[in-house]
């Protein structure tokens, strides 16, 4: 495990623990996360060893995603068969929705059409730049989802570390989309961001808002801290005093309203799943979603090891409201989207 003991942002060693989460999607495992006590940055804290960071990923559902399914067979009962082509199409409409608007705010705001997309993940939104015309060149850690790309969409993929082999100013516009806050030693790669993006070139990030009210409602069990995927938990504040040091100036934030929706519904299942930690529990006695649960470790009640999938019914009417008063609080300026594109120059 890797300690973080200075702010990546500001360098102060004044820190605090302000949240402790759990893995969810993956390990079920508790981790840490803490505050900068002068500059407000939130991280992850210890991480895994870089090494060690993929053994936390599921790259196979991560694959099995990517690829459409509409003519393979699924099994089970018809009304399963219905649920899942269901999702899949819902799936495959929202990621096309998706790539046209990244499309659209790429083009406006692109001096140029060489580009290159990091974490490019299986490279559906570079061969539709490529579609489009732009150079396209794209940077991606998992294996598979690379070897993916490059032989389903012909294009030129590398892994992040190749970074620094490319010339200065070699991209007009370099994307981030959900990216930023899985990379390890950040600074050092926004350094080389910045080296190989020309003089008027466009830096376009996407991350997740912890200001915003989805994330305020759902507290340690909001989806997308999505520890330890992720290792830094920005907001606007912290984002741009990151990208400061680097002498990115903001042009523009942009919301994507779909991302609410997604965390809240993904956040509602894990505080309805709660299982009961009390064989995995560290030394700082990471708390449960559940005030039920709480009380049982109270008692000392002997409680079952962590199972994967819900205890309870998930209230995806719920998830659906909060993802959508999120929206609406934002728009009002009460709070901040639950996800923004910044569009730095
Ligand atoms: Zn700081």
């Amino acid at each position: 495990m890797i300690e973080i003991n200075k702010c990546i942002i500001c360098n102060s060693d004044k820190l605090s623990l302000n949240l402790i989460c759990k893995d969810y999607y993956y390990s079920q495992d508790f981790f840490n996360i803490f505050i900068c006590d002068s500059c407000g940055f939130k991280f992850t804290n210890p991480i895994p060893d870089e090494k060690d960071i993929d053994s936390y990923y599921n790259s196979d559902e991560y694959l099995s995603h990517t690829k459409n399914k509409k003519h393979q067979p699924l099994h089970g009962s018809s009304a399963s068969w219905r649920r899942a082509s269901f999702f899949n199409y819902l799936y495959f409409q929202i990621r096309n929705y998706t790539i046209k608007k990244k499309y659209k705010i790429i083009k406006k705001y692109s001096n140029g059409n060489r580009i290159l997309d990091i974490g490019c993940g299986t490279g559906e939104l570079l061969s539709y730049l490529k579609s489009k015309n732009f150079i396209v060149t794209g940077l991606e850690p998992n294996i598979k989802a690379r070897d993916f790309a490059i032989n389903n969409h012909n294009l030129d993929i590398y892994s992040n570390d190749y970074i620094t082999n490319f010339k200065d100013n070699s991209f007009d516009t370099i994307t981030l989309w959900h990216v930023l806050e899985h990379i390890y030693n950040v600074n050092y790669f926004l350094s080389e961001v910045k080296r190989i993006l020309s003089e008027n070139g466009t830096l376009i990030i996407a991350v997740p808002n912890n200001n915003s009210y989805d994330s305020e409602y759902y507290g340690k069990c909001w989806a997308a801290y999505d520890v330890p995927r992720h290792i830094y938990h920005f907001n606007q504040v912290t984002i741009n005093r990151l990208l400061a040091k680097f002498d990115f100036k903001l042009i523009r934030k942009i919301p994507m309203l779909f991302d609410s929706f997604y965390v809240s519904l993904l956040s509602e299942k894990y505080k309805t799943a709660h299982p009961q930690p009390a064989l995995k529990l560290r030394s700082a006695g990471p708390a449960p979603c559940s005030r039920q649960s709480q009380d049982r470790r109270r008692e000392g009640e002997e409680t079952a090891p962590p199972q994967r999938g819900g205890e309870g019914k998930v209230n995806y009417f719920k998830g659906f409201f909060i993802g959508l008063y999120s929206n609406i609080r934002a728009f009002f300026n009460k709070k901040d989207y639950s996800s923004l594109v910044f569009v730095f120059s």
